[in-house]
């Protein structure tokens, strides 16, 4: 589109070129550079979307390797977990059953992360196979951390192991000849007054008011924030883990602090607080836990004779509360 500027020239009686000034020829160049590149542009869009270059091949091949990749991975991820709860079985059915350590239980651990913990992978296109394997990777940390806790708990309970067989509740609290009545089983049971099903966080062995309170373990005489009902009590701290409370007793023999034996007495039968007659609540307390305290009876006891005794708890209760 070059256009030429022409002179006349009266000496010769030509038609003379006017050379254009070099800053409007500069432009004209930089005019046909535009214009050519902006047609490269469109053409390079066109191909592009309609072919894929070189480079696209490549990271289209990658992706699908990725892909490849990931799915190995959450294979790998599946076969770990696996082994992991494997271990677990083992380390709760095995090595925890030999130190008579109740079945380790963190709360909360096996609560999976809400899907806001994995949103930072969100709009990809790839989130549901990234996502699944984060949680897969959470889930098997979440194992390890359970499986190094009972290690530690292992490792403890290995050193002290003497220490401890003193130390877990294991006799009666109070001489089995003196059991009068039924005994009020552990967990949930009607509520004679309320009418509903509430949990019961001990035993309730009746008794007459008088009778020695043994401790059932070595342990220190503690206290913790009163619970209203119980009367006087007392509260032994094992150590391992393990607390065990004597309540509605007539008499306290042991003061906090105090350090006490299994068998020593540590108080007497009786009625206080919440109570319809004289009885021993009797609760076992593991890592905060309240468990059943009949299970630690069993190596006291023979089998028909322990089968006998849990046969015969009933949900009868000896507390109004
Ligand atoms: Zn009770």
């Amino acid at each position: 589109m070059a256009y030429r500027q022409y002179r006349f020239n009266p000496q010769t009686f030509t038609y003379e070129v006017i050379a254009a000034p070099f800053k409007i020829r500069f432009y004209r160049v930089l005019r046909k550079i535009l214009i050519g590149f902006i047609l490269a542009s469109i053409v390079n869009l066109l191909f592009s979307y309609f072919f894929y270059t070189p480079k696209m091949y490549r990271i289209a091949r990658d992706n699908r390797e990725l892909v490849f990749q990931y799915n190995l991975l959450q294979d790998k991820i599946a076969a770990g977990t696996r082994k992991l709860s494997e271990i677990k079985h083992r380390d709760n059915n095995v090595y925890r059953s030999l130190f008579a350590a109740d079945t380790l239980n963190v709360p909360g651990l096996y609560d999976p992360y809400p899907d806001s913990h994995y949103a930072r992978l969100d709009g990809d296109p790839y989130a549901r196979l990234m996502t699944d394997a984060w949680r897969g990777i959470d889930g098997m940390a979440r194992l390890l951390y359970l499986e190094s806790l009972s290690l530690d708990d292992m490792q403890l309970l290995a050193r002290d192991k003497e220490a401890m067989a003193l130390a877990i509740p294991a006799i009666w609290p109070l001489d089995r000849n003196k059991l009068r009545g039924n005994i009020g089983r552990f967990g949930m049971r009607l509520h004679p007054i309320l009418k509903r099903y509430i949990g019961h966080e001990g035993i309730d062995l009746g008794s007459t008011t008088g009778v020695p309170v043994y401790a059932t373990g070595n342990g220190i005489v503690t206290t913790d924030r009163a619970v209203a009902g119980y009367g006087k009590q007392v509260l032994l701290d094992h150590g391992f883990g393990y607390k065990t409370r004597y309540a509605h007793l007539s008499k306290v023999l042991v003061a906090p602090g105090q350090q006490v034996k299994r068998g020593e007495i540590i108080g007497e039968v009786g009625s206080t607080g919440r109570s319809t007659g004289p009885h021993l609540h009797y609760e076992v307390i593991y890592r905060g836990r309240h468990v059943d305290p009949m299970n630690y009876f069993r190596r006291d006891m023979s089998e028909e004779e322990f089968t006998r005794i849990i046969e015969s708890a009933k949900a009868t209760t000896y507390e109004a509360d």
